[in-house]
């Protein structure tokens, strides 16, 4: 909590729940990621995280790309001013229609995730008479104990697994189509950063040996991320001081053409990037006890944070009350939304003052993997609004919202405007 912290008054002019995201700290992060990573190298933010078209055109402006993997997410890109050319479409199961749709606004860099994804890229590139240039994702078997969410290794939808590709060589050769080099992803969250730099010096490897083995081009070769940040609790973002020395010394060892760009080096960050610049305030609505425990119901749950959870994993989140609030003893409660389910919960067992009816809490470090990785629709209360500060100023203040639209029965077009679902607010 910091002085002048101007939080409580924007509960008081937009309402509670409020998400608030800071583009100061967004900035703060893609400067600390920058001085971690080898030189020259790109990177890609990863939309997943947070969609919103403030923090993305925050991060363009200081020279990072975007990302996509829906045609949501390449709204928000284009939105935000990402210019297509220079946009990363990656994610399986990529449809014949949303490819044809991201040709055709100028999209030319696609991460294919198999043979059959690699076809479909090719065919809506082929039919509208341009060449997609395609990253091959590896689902390789990564570092020896390396930690973290793995997502790859084993049997993934991700990726290709390098055995396919070294027995099928000639299946690379797809009309639409131009291999450009090698797209790893092999872990996200990573616990800390010599398993984070194992990772990415096995990946330099496997691109390296895929290289020489296939003779496949190898102009970008993007080595993902897995770059560390907290959720839902209190905490700082990880630095990585060893990082860009070990990962340029391997460099140099297998790729001695990178420092001019042959290949260019790529990352991915979604979380490290946005997570610590978004804070969701929400209010107390009620305080109980139930055989022991002592619940704080707020106005807020699964449907506007950790909507993942509400799948039976219930993350270690935390909250703590916004400055002004006389503090009383710290008591010790279950944080439940408030919804109509028992996974409504997004704490279990914190501690925390200021606990009745009318508080405002706030859940620190929720700017990634928030609102949109939420169950938006599930009980129909609003989206909180987003408000976005440089500094003190609010640059943003919007509210998303779900609409159903009637759709033609013919063409299954839409045939009237939007409507929104009621909002009583
Ligand atoms: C989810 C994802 C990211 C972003 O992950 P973070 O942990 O948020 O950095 C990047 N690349 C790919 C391919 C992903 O699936």
């Amino acid at each position: 909590m910091t002085a002048g912290d101007p939080a409580a008054e924007l509960v008081g002019r937009y309402g509670s729940p409020l998400y608030v995201y800071d583009l100061g700290r967004v900035g703060r992060a893609y400067d600390d990621l920058r001085a971690a990573l080898p030189d020259p190298s790109r990177i890609y933010y990863s939309l997943k995280a947070n969609p919103h078209p403030r923090l993305v055109a925050e991060l363009r402006r200081r020279g990072a790309r975007a990302e996509v993997t829906s045609r949501g997410e390449l709204a928000s890109a284009l939105e935000a001013g990402c210019p297509p050319g220079e946009l990363l479409y990656s994610g399986p199961g990529k449809t014949p229609g949303e490819l044809g749709e991201a040709v055709l606004h100028g999209v030319r860099h696609f991460s294919a995730e198999s043979f059959g994804d690699l076809a479909r890229i090719g065919a809506a590139a082929d039919a509208h008479g341009v060449s997609a240039q395609c990253v091959l994702r590896i689902n390789a078997a990564g570092a020896p104990g390396g930690a973290g969410l793995r997502m790859t290794g084993t049997a993934s939808q991700f990726g290709f697994d390098p055995e396919a590709l070294l027995a099928e060589p000639g299946r690379l050769a797809v009309p639409g189509v131009r291999v450009i080099g090698l797209h790893f992803f092999p872990l996200t969250n990573a616990r800390d950063e010599e398993g984070l730099c194992a990772e990415i010096v096995q990946s330099i490897r496997t691109a390296a040996e895929l290289r020489r083995r296939l003779g496949t081009d190898l102009r970008l070769l993007d080595l993902g991320g897995g770059f560390a940040a907290p959720y839902a609790v209190p905490g700082e973002r990880p630095l990585y001081p060893g990082l860009r020395a070990a990962v340029t010394q391997e460099l140099d060892a297998s790729l001695p053409g990178w420092r001019a760009g042959l290949p260019v080096i790529a990352f991915e960050s979604g979380r490290y990037l946005v997570g610590d610049s978004g804070r969701l305030l929400c209010t107390v609505t009620d305080v109980k006890d139930s055989r022991g425990t002592r619940y704080a119901v707020l106005d807020s749950g699964i449907n506007h944070l950790g909507g993942l959870s509400g799948l039976g994993r219930l993350l270690p989140m935390s909250a703590r009350p916004l400055p002004g609030t006389v503090p009383d003893e710290p008591q010790r409660a279950t944080l439940a939304g408030p919804l109509c389910t028992p996974a409504d919960l997004l704490g279990r067992s914190v501690e925390l003052p200021g606990l009745r009816p009318g508080a405002v809490l706030e859940f620190p470090n929720v700017g990634a993997y928030g609102l949109t990785a939420s169950l938006l629709g599930f009980l129909g209360h609003p989206a909180p609004a987003e408000i976005v500060l440089r500094g003190t100023d609010v640059v943003s203040a919007t509210r998303l919202a779900l609409y159903r639209r009637e759709l033609d029965g013919a063409s299954g077009a839409p045939v009237t405007d939007p409507i929104p679902v009621k909002e009583l607010t």
